[in-house]
Formats: C-alpha cells, structure tokens, sequence
C-alpha cells in the first residue's frame, strides 16, 4: 500500500517496511523514480489490530462456513455448516469475490489480475535497499527466450520487487489484467526466465502467493437483501487489483449507514434498509468514478508491452495529484477526465 494511505486511516502501526521511494522501469532505458513513500503491511499486525477492535467493541466471533442465506420481511438468517441458524437484521457478506450469497443483474465480464510471487532469502539481488520496484517492464531477459517473448510483446508481465535486506526479498511476477486469464505457469516461466537474468539465486522460499485477483466488471445488483464488503463488493480497483486501503477506508462508511438505520429510534429494517447501505456504500457518484476505472481496465487489456509502456510513461509523468488520486480512488469525475485527455495526448494511436 502508500504509506499516506495507511497513515491517512490510522493504520501506520500495522507496515512492518517502508521505502522512502518507488521506482518504474519503462524500459531498458527508461526508469521513473516515484516521490511516494510505499508500505507492507504486516498481515498479523492489521489482523490483531482488528480483532483487538472487535472485542473492544463486544464483537461475537463463530466458526463455521456459511452454506445458506434465507431472508423474511424484517429480518435474514444464516444456515452453517454444523447446522446452527444465526439471525439478524442485516446480512453482510465479506467472503471474497467467488461468493455465492451476491447477485449480478450483468454478466460477469471481470478481468483478471495474475501473478506468482515468492518471498525468498537468495544469495544477492540488484535492487536497492531505500526503492521499492513497483513496476519492471523491461523485456530483456527474454532474449534467448523467443516464445516467452512474443507472447509477453502481446500480454505483457512486469516484475514487483520490495527488497528487504541483501538477502531477503519479495518479488512477484505480475500480469496487470488479462481477459480471458492469462496462464499461472507463463507467469511462472517468465519471472525464472527474469531472476535468471537478473543473477537473483533462490537459496529458499520462505513464502510463496499465487493471486488471482477478479478485476472490473459489473457491480452487484443494487440494492439486495445482503450487504457486501470487500471483493465481493466491487471496491477492488479496476484498473490495479489494490483493495486493502480501499476496503478499510470504506467499512467505516458502511458501518455508519447501517447504525444510522437500525440505531434511528424508527428501526429502518428489511428493503429501505438494503437501499440505504448499499446506496451508502455505492452512491451514484462513485459508481460514475468506478465506471471510469472500469474504462480504464478495459484500456488496459488492449494494450500490448509497447502500448502499456508508453501509457506508464505518460502516466507518472503527470502532476502527482493525479496519479496518485487515482492509484488510491479518490479522484472526482472531473479530475479523471482531465487525467484522461491528458493520457490520450500523450498514448499511442492503439491506446488512443
Ligand atoms: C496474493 C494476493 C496479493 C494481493 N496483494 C494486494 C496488495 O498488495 N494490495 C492490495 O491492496 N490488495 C492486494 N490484494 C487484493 C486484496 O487483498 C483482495 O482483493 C482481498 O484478498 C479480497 O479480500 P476479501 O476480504 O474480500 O476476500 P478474501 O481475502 O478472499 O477473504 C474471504 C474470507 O471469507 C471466508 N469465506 C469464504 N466463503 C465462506 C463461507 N461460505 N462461510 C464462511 N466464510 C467464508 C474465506 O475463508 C476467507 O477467509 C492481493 C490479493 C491476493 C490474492
């Protein structure tokens, strides 16, 4: 994540490593040096910080999995796993993108964000300790690797490194967006065929990620009778994959929507209830902005290694509000049109 993101929601506490700067390779001759400071977030530190949150808060945990949502007039219940029923007056569903309790009216035309990653202690690495590599679309290490090559000129892959000390590093082969996905294994192939080149020796995997993260298409029908958070909600960002400080930064919205109904004396239960907090969680003028990112993804799946270059080099070269506006969802409909003509002066004729 950024770091003013997290630092934005308080969250600064929960990044176990910072890089005070980011940087792009464009090309073999071409690298940007990005003035914003980037984070990891240290999994077990958000997840504690939650938890610790939830049982401030006299939050009820149950384990089990959700086989069933049944709905009456005012009020839904859960069937789990181990037969035991739980009702409530409002259902919200944060069990990821393949969730079975949402409904589309649309199909389903979502793009998808491929990668493998692996956090590995190796005997040395090229990146500097104080840079974060958010993006490496340099293609030379597929010199003597023509058929790799050819299909990466067409559905291109870039490299994503966070150098932690000489030894240890965190590096993920990405594809940005594919439709339909690209395979898991070329991803694969590509970032061996990339470490080789890089002279980056794997002396062990201490982890190892392989993402499929669904990206774009439509949102769910709005409003139904559960609510939903997260993945399945449609907040994951079209044209990146980002989610985290989105989804942290829009639960307290949520939650704000759903206490104003059900703590109003009035008691708003039943379908005002699911207008309200979808309507609260999606008002029209973010799913005008959403509709935007979507553009943009479907841009992004057109475009081959030379396109998305040319588009990144364009991209970080704007004023930083822009870019950074946009990496993190909070740019207006009228600041995306700028950024987009912007863009489209500076694209090739096929991203034009
Ligand atoms: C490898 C990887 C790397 C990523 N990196 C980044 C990043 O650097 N920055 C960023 O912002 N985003 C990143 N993302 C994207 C972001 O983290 C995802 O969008 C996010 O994981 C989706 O979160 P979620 O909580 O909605 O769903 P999930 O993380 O899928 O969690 C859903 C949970 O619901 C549970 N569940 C599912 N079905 C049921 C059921 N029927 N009953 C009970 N429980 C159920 C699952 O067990 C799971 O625990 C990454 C994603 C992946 C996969």
């Amino acid at each position: 994540v950024w770091v003013d993101e997290f630092e934005k929601l308080g969250l600064e506490d929960c990044l176990d490593h910072k890089w005070p700067v980011s940087c792009v390779h464009i090309s073999d001759h071409k690298t940007k040096y990005l003035d914003r400071p980037y984070g990891r977030v240290s999994r077990k530190k958000l997840k504690l910080k939650l938890l610790n949150s939830c049982v401030e808060n006299r939050v009820k945990f149950y384990k089990a999995k959700v086989l069933k949502v049944k709905h009456e007039e005012f009020e839904s219940s859960i069937v789990c796993d181990d037969g035991r029923k739980i009702s409530g007056s409002l259902i919200v569903d944060a069990s990821g993108y393949a969730s079975d309790f949402i409904e589309y009216d649309k199909p389903r035309n979502h793009g998808y964000q491929v990668a493998h990653g692996i956090l590995a202690e190796v005997d040395n690495h090229p990146f500097d300790l104080d840079k974060m590599m958010l993006m490496d679309w340099r293609d030379s290490h597929l010199g003597n690797e023509p058929y790799l090559r050819v299909k990466n000129t067409k559905e291109p892959t870039f490299l994503y490194a966070m150098p932690f000390d000489k030894n240890l590093v965190f590096l993920e082969e990405t594809s940005l967006v594919s439709r339909p996905m690209l395979s898991y294994m070329e991803v694969k192939r590509r970032m061996v065929a990339r470490l080789r080149h890089l002279g980056i020796k794997v002396r062990s995997v201490l982890e190892e990620e392989k993402c499929v993260i669904t990206m774009g298409g439509p949102l769910p029908r709005i409003p139904q009778n559960v609510m939903a958070i997260g993945g399945t909600s449609g907040i994951v960002h079209p044209s990146s994959g980002y989610m985290v400080a989105r989804s942290m930064a829009l639960a307290p919205v949520l939650a704000e929507a759903i206490v104003e109904s059900l703590g109003s004396t009035r008691m708003i239960r039943g379908s005002q209830l699911y207008h309200r907090v979808w309507n609260g969680l999606w008002p029209s003028d973010r799913r005008r902005v959403r509709e935007c990112y979507c553009f943009g993804m479907e841009t992004l799946l057109k475009l081959d290694l030379e396109g998305t270059r040319r588009l990144f080099d364009a991209f970080f070269d704007v004023d930083p509000k822009y870019w950074h506006g946009f990496l993190s969802s909070r740019l207006s409909v009228k600041e995306l049109a700028v950024l987009s003509l912007y863009l489209f002066g500076h694209a090739s004729n096929l991203a034009r």
